[in-house]
């Protein structure tokens, strides 16, 4: 095996950025070295000059995004529960609009729900007990939202973006295979 020679010398600017951004997107500091062709224990010790302490035993590391000291039970983690949480989501949203933007059907679906939410929070809908395709009242998911889903039946064209019936989960994931269609 050919054993790659390291490079040596301080971090120049686009190396430091590779590296925080590695780090940040969850590579082990071993992948990194690997990559950029310096020694591992040289990163880590740029790691703690910016802050960012990797877990050696102590299981206290330092969260990459908000600085703030969490208790971490696998050295994987790299950012307190928040940071986590809010980056997930952004990531979701990121992907909402990116799938969005180059589907136009599912940008008129996603538009028309929309407006029937809406309807709904200002009461111009009302959601009914039971399911108006087989009459049984649904029992509520676990996150507390009924177990009713608007369907809009219509299409999703402007004109019928309220124009919506009340059907539980089972009868709309059979009307879902009818139709062909997610
Ligand atoms: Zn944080
Ligand atoms: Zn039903």
């Amino acid at each position: 095996m050919i054993k790659q020679r390291h490079h040596i010398g301080p971090l120049t600017d686009e190396e430091q950025d590779f590296l925080i951004s590695e780090y940040k997107e969850g590579g082990s500091v071993r992948s990194i070295a690997i990559k950029m062709v310096r020694p591992e224990k040289f990163l880590y010790r740029q790691l703690e000059t910016l802050g960012i302490v990797y877990p050696r035993g102590s299981g206290i590391i330092i969260c990459v995004d908000c600085q703030v000291k969490i208790n971490v039970k696998n050295r994987k983690t790299r950012r307190c529960q928040d940071c986590s949480s809010k980056r997930h989501m952004e990531k979701i949203t990121a992907y909402k609009k990116d799938s969005l933007k180059f589907n136009p059907e599912a940008l008129k679906r996603d538009i028309a729900r929309r407006r029937a939410n809406y309807a709904l929070v200002m009461g111009k809908l009302i959601r009914p007990e039971r399911c108006e395709l087989c009459n049984d009242i649904p029992v509520p998911m676990k996150d507390g939202r009924s177990g009713l889903r608007m369907d809009h039946y219509m299409g999703y064209d402007s004109k019928y973006w309220t124009t919506v019936r009340f059907v539980c989960i089972p009868c709309d994931s059979k009307q879902i295979i009818e139709r062909g269609r997610v």
